[in-house]
């Protein structure tokens, strides 16, 4: 079996805010993300999918076929978007990059033209990531993740 695994970047604003807090608690939960007018991130998207090279082609998958999918789901549902009003999947979620993570794997998981989708990593900056990937003992498609920082 090989990883393959592509990167792609975009960019979108968000803000935590929690309706069933007071803004005094959301404050105190959510420090600088929760102000009003949000603020934004430079997001890079690792996608990494597992399959054997095909004997034809040399590859796991269609290269092309990948990024019309990643164009499709993810630059043109989030690029230069407000996550928290404009991406139906993250509405009554605060979107942070673990929520994130998962809607992009929910998205992508069906979809995947060949292959099985095996790792979905989210920078949210720099130092920060999220990732779902399918666990290892399981064939199912529920994904697994965790944050770090
Ligand atoms: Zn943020």
């Amino acid at each position: 079996m090989v990883l393959l695994t592509r990167k792609i970047e975009f960019s979108a604003s968000h803000r935590y805010d929690n309706p069933n807090l007071s803004p005094e608690e959301n404050r105190r939960m959510f420090g600088k993300c929760n102000n009003p007018h949000g603020h934004g991130h430079n997001y890079t998207l690792e996608v990494t999918v597992a399959g054997e090279p095909s004997p034809v082609t040399g590859m796991v998958l269609d290269l092309k076929d990948l990024k019309v999918l990643l164009d499709r789901e993810i630059m043109q549902r989030m690029d230069h978007r407000n996550l928290n009003v404009e991406v139906p999947e993250l509405a009554g979620k605060i979107p942070t990059c673990e929520n994130l993570v998962l809607v992009i794997w929910n998205l992508l998981e069906p979809k995947i033209p060949a292959g099985k989708l095996h790792r979905v990593r989210l920078y949210e900056s720099a130092d920060l990531f999220a990732e779902c990937y399918r666990a290892a003992a399981s064939n199912g498609y529920a994904p697994s993740g965790e944050a770090r920082n």
